[in-house]
């Protein structure tokens, strides 16, 4: 049986490769993915309903990576940034209630069985006001609310992050009554230890030293690429075949195990999605 490679954190856009990337996945040896939606440049960020219309253009790219014989579980939510701009239109109070309800209705889709997990929501990755901060986090804590509900995962976006940050992340899943294992850290270190990730998953880039670490140190992790698919940025983010080659290089070298292959590609992804 062939290894898994299993790819958590990939965004494609109709004006961008789209479904002719998951083809070169495949052909490199990917097996499934996390198909991440992002605000899509075409549809202008209004509220709740323009979330809507994104995730089903979401969902409408999962089914053809599906039928081209690929496992992907869809995370939708909306993006951290987007309380931004709606808050500029419609003020922080309005901007809050509006990303909640797109927060049900992502809700509601992995109740429907059409997604898998909520995200990426959080915050953003660069710093903001305390205003925004606020909102960000409590909003962050909803989703974790209504993926606790749902038994499915959370996949956070947020600054930088190290032991400290993850541990707030694991308090805050505590609170909400979500496991610990179900917020999944988008784009973390190899902070793999439990010391280092109080409970949450890290969800690493697929960079040689990153697995190298990650491996070394021992404990689970899920790799990505955080492909972006931007036409005007190639090369902005790391390439969609990089798990399936990472995975063939650092086994073949021997640094990395079939055993460990299996965990964070196949065993982990199915844990948290039910599907890889
Ligand atoms: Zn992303």
């Amino acid at each position: 049986m062939p290894l898994p490679a299993y790819d958590n954190h990939v965004h494609l856009r109709p004006d961008g490769e789209g479904v002719e990337a998951l083809r070169r996945f495949k052909r490199a040896g990917g097996s499934g993915l996390t198909l991440v939606n992002l605000p899509y440049p075409h549809i202008a960020v209004k509220g709740a309903e323009s979330f809507r219309e994104g995730y089903e253009l979401t969902l409408s790219f999962a089914e053809k990576g599906r039928r081209e014989g690929l496992t992907v579980n869809v995370a939708l939510g909306p993006y951290p940034l987007s309380f931004l701009k709606l808050r500029d239109a419609l003020g922080a109070g309005r901007a809050e209630e509006e990303m909640g309800k797109a927060l049900e209705i992502a809700a509601d889709m992995v109740r429907e069985g059409r997604a898998a997990a909520i995200g990426e929501v959080g915050r953003p990755h660069f710093p903001v006001d305390q205003e925004a901060v606020g909102a960000s986090d409590r909003l962050l804590r909803k989703a974790m609310e209504l993926a606790a509900e749902l038994s499915c995962p959370v996949i956070i976006h947020s600054e930088a992050v190290g032991p400290k940050e993850m541990r707030s992340f694991a308090e805050m899943a505590d609170s909400a009554r979500l496991e610990r294992w179900r917020a999944v850290k988008h784009l973390a270190p190899p902070l793999t230890l439990p010391e280092e990730n109080h409970g949450v998953t890290p969800s690493i880039p697929a960079s040689r030293k990153a697995i190298r670490e990650a491996v070394s140190k021992g404990g689970d992790f899920l790799i990505e690429t955080d492909f972006i698919d931007d036409p005007a940025r190639p090369g902005a983010a790391m390439d969609i075949v990089s798990v399936p080659k990472r995975v063939k290089g650092l086994t073949q070298s021997g640094e990395l195990s079939e055993e460990a292959v299996w965990r964070c590609c196949h065993e982990l992804p199915l844990k948290l999605y039910g599907n890889a």
